[in-house]
């Protein structure tokens, strides 16, 4: 039997420790044989790698951009055809932090340098405030900061993707394809799977408050789901997650780890890709800086932008592509007027939050500290859930309300999952390492403010039951609210991300689509986009189950295109 050793076996593959630290490291009952049978599969890989690294061509096949959640999958899909040689590029470095393979220190993570760092640019429904929006500059991208929630989405996202001429994208397939990606740990269930690469399922050991957060709900008249990876969400759930001997097991060792053994895949990290190239408006490949030094790869296929939501507009725009009149006001020259890049900026908004001072410690922090959820909808009408509460095991408050919140302090953060506002990504200068602006328009249509209003006050109903009892001292953040306006204020100084930007050069069949229901960006050859930004809408939950999809499906067009000849 061998325990925890996926990180010290993740810094072997990548290069960072070597036969002796990591059996020294190995713990103690553990199988000798067994651990040098892992390192020396895992040095294998490294050396692969090391010597593809080495052996840089000026060609490949395809090139995929971004090795997070979209493009792990895809570079690792690509790769299982032999004959395609596919460069993997990631400005970031590996994913082997401590904090990284912590499910539950994610927020550690922030603005260090495995995070963009972004913020927002200020917000003026949100009392001018900036918000951190953090993404991951690593291997697994942001699937390795995140919080290991594994969600698929509700089955109208899709079947609303498809109505808006997305063939393809319907549920009934989509489902098929996430069943695909998983490897279900839970009971048996028709709709889940169990060969995939992912690991994902129950938590066996939640955390008190998680538990109360349930109870609370329930006593609320919600029902609880089991499985919420299912035709129905509507209820109260545990969190399902994707780890392994308690830790993170994000995409890169799902999907990455593996293809890296093979002969066909070079991943090339801190590697940050600065323009796509192109011969009139055929993509030819990119412009990238390796150690400090110009480099130009050709892609003799196709070239995939997987770079995230904020990303992946910034490159297109820089290489060209996006509304003409913008990019010739920063002396870009276009390639293709694509008005639709950068906007229609989704996110789902989180409250930060109702803050609870706890009777004594806090119960200690086991899986990814944020452990149970429910979807529900604000209005009874509606036709299907639009706000995702989460209890959050630690204090969580915007800067300008964290005062108030004493360190043993537990949160329950109301939200918005089906926003009506959206924003934009826009750049302000033409040189490449000028952050662009984000643009989130949180609370900018007030049908967003009244769904929060609902939700916030489900999320006092639950946090003051009789369910949190044994842990609530007393509530510190906000206190008794009467009015709408107070409620108003509260939303607005305590509004933040939910960390699912999505939608920013979006998919679809109008005038301001980016790219086509294959994922092609429109009139241009050669490319295409496989990433949380070409979500036609943001989904109904979180996004990296989603943002996988986008990898997953990219792949499958290109092999049909191909053996279509
Ligand atoms: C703190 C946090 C918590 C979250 N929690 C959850 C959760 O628990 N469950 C869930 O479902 N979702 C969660 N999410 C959201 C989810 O992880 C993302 O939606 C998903 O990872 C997005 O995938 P992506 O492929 O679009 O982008 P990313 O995964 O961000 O990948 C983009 C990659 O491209 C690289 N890149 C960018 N620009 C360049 C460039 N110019 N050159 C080369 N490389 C570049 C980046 O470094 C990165 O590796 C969370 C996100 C965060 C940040």
């Amino acid at each position: 039997m061998i325990t925890k050793t996926g990180r010290l076996l993740h810094q072997v593959l990548h290069g960072e420790i070597n036969h002796a630290d990591y059996m020294a490291a190995i713990q103690q009952g553990d199988s000798a044989e067994q651990a040098e049978q892992q390192y020396a599969e895992a040095h294998k890989t490294f050396e692969n790698q090391q010597s593809l690294v080495n052996n840089l061509s000026d060609d490949y096949d395809f090139i995929v951009v971004g090795a997070g959640s979209g493009g792990s999958v895809t570079a690792a899909r690509l790769s299982e055809n032999p004959d395609w040689r596919v460069l993997l590029l990631e400005a970031g470095s590996a994913d082997t932090h401590q904090d990284v393979f912590t499910p539950h220190r994610w927020p550690n993570l922030f603005y260090g340098d495995l995070d963009w760092g972004y913020n927002t640019i200020n917000q003026q429904h949100a009392n001018n405030r900036v918000v951190h929006c953090p993404r991951g500059k690593m291997t697994g991208g942001s699937g390795s900061m995140n919080a290991t929630v594994w969600v698929w989405g509700h089955p109208m996202d899709y079947d609303s993707w498809a109505y808006h001429g997305n063939q393809g994208w319907d549920y009934q397939n989509v489902r098929q394809i996430f069943k695909s990606m998983e490897n279900y740990s839970g009971e048996p269930d028709m709709y889940r799977g169990v060969n995939g690469p992912m690991p994902c399922g129950p938590n066996d050991d939640p955390n008190p408050l998680a538990e109360a957060f349930v109870k609370g709900a329930i006593e609320q008249g919600i029902p609880y789901v089991h499985s919420y990876n299912g035709p129905d969400l509507n209820g109260v759930s545990y969190f399902e997650l994707n780890r392994k001997d308690g830790e993170r097991f994000n995409v890169s060792r799902a999907y990455l780890v593996p293809a890296m053994a093979r002969p066909n895949l070079t991943v090339l990290k801190k590697a940050d890709t600065r323009k796509l190239t192109f011969t009139g408006t055929r993509c030819t490949g990119v412009e990238v800086v390796v150690d400090g030094k110009l480099r130009n790869f050709k892609a003799k296929q196709e070239t995939i932008v997987c770079c995230g939501a904020i990303n992946t507009p910034k490159l297109l725009m820089l290489s060209g592509i996006g509304s003409a009149p913008e990019l010739a006001a920063l002396n870009i020259p276009v390639v293709v007027n694509l008005p639709g890049v950068g906007k229609h900026l989704q996110d789902h908004i989180l409250l930060a939050g109702i803050n609870y001072e706890c009777k004594g410690e806090l119960p200690e922090l086991k899986g990814n500290a944020a452990e149970a959820t429910l979807w529900w909808k604000s209005n009874p009408a509606l036709h299907s859930p639009d706000i995702q509460p989460v209890v959050i095991e630690f204090p969580f408050a915007t800067p300008e309300l964290a005062a108030a919140v004493p360190e043993n302090s537990y949160a329950i953060a109301p939200s918005l999952v089906r926003p009506a506002s959206s924003g934009s990504i826009s750049l302000s200068s033409n040189d490449p390492s000028v952050a662009p602006n984000i643009d989130m328009n949180y609370l900018g249509c007030d049908a967003d403010i009244n769904a929060l209003i609902a939700s916030l006050d489900l999320c006092q109903d639950i946090g003051n039951s009789s369910a949190f009892a044994e842990y609530r001292k007393q509530e510190v953040l906000p206190g008794p609210l009467k009015t709408k306006a107070e409620k108003i204020d509260f939303i607005r100084m305590s509004t933040t991300t939910y960390f699912h930007p999505t939608s920013s050069c979006r998919m679809g069949i109008d005038a301001m689509a980016v790219v086509d229901p294959t994922l092609k960006v429109y009139g241009v050859e050669g490319l295409r986009i496989a990433d949380a930004s070409a979500m036609p809408e943001i989904t109904s939950g979180n996004t990296n189950a989603p943002s996988m999809l986008m990898g997953e499906q990219v792949v499958r067009f290109i092999k049909a295109e191909h053996k279509a000849g």
